[in-house]
């Protein structure tokens, strides 16, 4: 069957993609997701996103031992099924930092993903429900909304950061993404307590079009070429489709990489190695696998303390701005213990707790490798966590700061005392904790980088470099994490390639 343009994977960038060009042009469309329907209850529902965990609403993927790390292999989700992560994330949102923008722009060495080109994109997305702001948008597809912030535990922890200089802002995407730091209360894409997810969003509104395919169950294995330029896909039970025009990428920043390395695009030594013909050496496929480090930080809770309900974190905090590739930490503060499997494991953790979780953007990076050129084997995933000498010293930086604001008088009759890591802990068994109780933030991205030199693998139009037809458009493209969450940014990365590949079809 042949198509003009076949966008695979079916998440938050890719609905967007999909969706933006079935109403904005007559090209016909398919969209292929390797799994199921969005009609589940803990998908529209969105506070039970964590029920999706190990099922198959999710990839489940697990990481190799780090050495540096517990040495055990690590639990890595991320979202399967129409929507991807955006339909089983914890919907916030998030539209990173003006930094962020201004570095992607220099790094790609184009405008069009600066600050202020970024701006009129999430306005072309969003229909906000806050106050009035030129920064947002009113009339777009995804209803956001910021959740209420009416329990006295939140006041006190901004009043707590408000102590520490860190200044009370009334929206997080709004001014906060242009200054150092600050607490919000946080954005979510969320109606009448129902998940408004990129798919809901973009897909559904056009989904009866006769220029838009959404077919399920349909796994890409590998891109089909003509000489340099992609003609199509073969899915894993060996169905070809074919795309006259153009294939859009849009797995993930983990079945992204997999998918073009199994398709001959990536490091040499590595495909020959596996087996897999050459069709170009771009060593940079799979390379620079990063994300948020979840670092939680626990504290135990008085006896009187009243607290909302769990699962409602409201409260967002950004730091260090100043660098945008330099380490950053985003806090959501939760009404409920979160430690990792190793630090459960040894006991001690309180029923009633304060989680302080610190999402902490590193300088250590990882890898996305196959060890099989089949598709039935999951790639080899190295998080390289705190591989980078630098990234210790800097944790600790952010692990004081947290504890002062905890144990600051704001919130002296809500907490009681550190916990995890215990509050007596000397700094070799915070660096310990650091090395076993941490977890990803399931931000993965930067895994085919948009930019120029060696290590690029797509340029600043999402085209990969070397071939034709073949775009990237998701969070693997992004050269370094924003400094809070990833779906929005996904979202924009869509509406982007959407306008890309709209003007080079037209
Ligand atoms: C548990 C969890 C909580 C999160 N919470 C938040 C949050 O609150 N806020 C936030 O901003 N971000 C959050 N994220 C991250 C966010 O959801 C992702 O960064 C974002 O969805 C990435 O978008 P994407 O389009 O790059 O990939 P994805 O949304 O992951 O989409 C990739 C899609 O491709 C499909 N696919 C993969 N391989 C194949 C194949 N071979 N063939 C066909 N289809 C395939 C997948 O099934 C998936 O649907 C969370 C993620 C997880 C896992």
């Amino acid at each position: 069957m042949h198509f003009d343009v076949i966008v695979c994977g079916a998440g938050s960038a890719g609905s967007t993609v999909a969706g933006r060009l079935a109403a904005d042009t007559d090209l016909n469309i398919l969209l292929l997701e390797a799994g199921g329907t969005d009609e589940r209850e803990n998908v529209q529902d969105p506070w039970l996103w964590p029920t999706n965990l190990g099922t198959d609403g999710v990839w489940n993927f697990v990481t190799e031992p780090e050495p540096q790390l517990s040495a055990a292999p690590a639990y890595y989700p991320m979202g399967r099924g129409l929507g991807g992560g955006g339909s089983i994330n914890v919907s916030v949102w998030a539209r990173g930092h003006r930094a962020d923008w201004d570095s992607y722009a220099r790094i790609a060495d184009d405008d069009v993903w600066d600050y202020e080109h970024i701006l009129d994109v999430y306005r072309r997305i969003e229909a906000y429900q806050g106050p009035s702001d030129a920064r947002r948008g009113t009339s777009g597809p995804m209803w956001i909304e910021q959740l209420p912030n009416d329990n006295s535990f939140f006041e006190a922890v901004q009043d707590a950061a408000q102590s520490q200089g860190i200044p009370k802002v009334a929206d997080l995407n709004g001014a906060l993404m242009e200054q150092a730091a600050g607490t919000s209360v946080r954005d979510a894409n969320i109606h009448d307590g129902r998940r408004q997810s990129p798919y809901r969003s973009f897909v559904t509104p056009v989904q009866n079009q006769k220029n838009l395919t959404v077919l399920t169950a349909a796994e890409v294995g590998r891109v089909l070429f003509e000489g340099d330029r992609a003609v199509g896909v073969r899915l894993t039970d060996g169905v070809e489709l074919f795309a006259d025009r153009q294939v859009v990428l849009s797995l993930g920043a983990v079945n992204t990489p997999a998918v073009l390395m199994r398709s001959g695009v990536g490091d040499r030594e590595e495909l020959q190695r596996l087996d897999i013909p050459l069709r170009k050496h771009l060593p940079g496929v799979g390379r620079n696998l990063h994300d948020h480090i979840n670092v939680p930080l626990v504290w135990g809770v008085s006896d009187d303390a009243e607290l909302p309900a769990p699962m409602q974190a409201v409260t967002g905090m950004l730091w260090n701005l100043s660098e945008p590739q330099a380490p950053a930490a985003v806090v959501y503060v939760e009404t409920f213990p979160v430690v990792a499997p190793p630090i459960a494991a040894q006991g001690g953790v309180p029923e009633r707790a304060v989680t302080f979780l610190t999402g902490v953007r590193l300088r250590s990076r990882g890898d996305v490798r196959l060890s099989s050129a089949d598709p039935a084997t999951p790639p080899l995933i190295r998080t390289g966590w705190l591989n980078d000498g630098s990234d210790i010293p800097a944790l600790l930086d952010i692990v004081a700061r947290v504890t002062t604001i905890a144990d600051s008088p704001e919130l002296g009759k809500h907490l009681s005392e550190r916990v995890f890591p215990p509050a007596n802990a000397d700094q070799d068994a915070v660096i310990d904790y650091l090395r076993r109780g941490t977890q990803t933030f399931w931000h993965q991205c930067g895994t085919a980088a948009m930019g120029h030199g060696a290590l690029a693998v797509v340029d600043s139009r999402l085209r990969v470099w070397g071939t034709t037809g073949l775009r990237i458009v998701d969070a693997s493209i992004l050269p370094h994490v924003p400094v809070a969450n990833t779906m929005a940014p996904s979202v924009a990365i869509g509406m982007q390639g959407a306008d890309f590949i709209a003007d080079d079809l037209a």
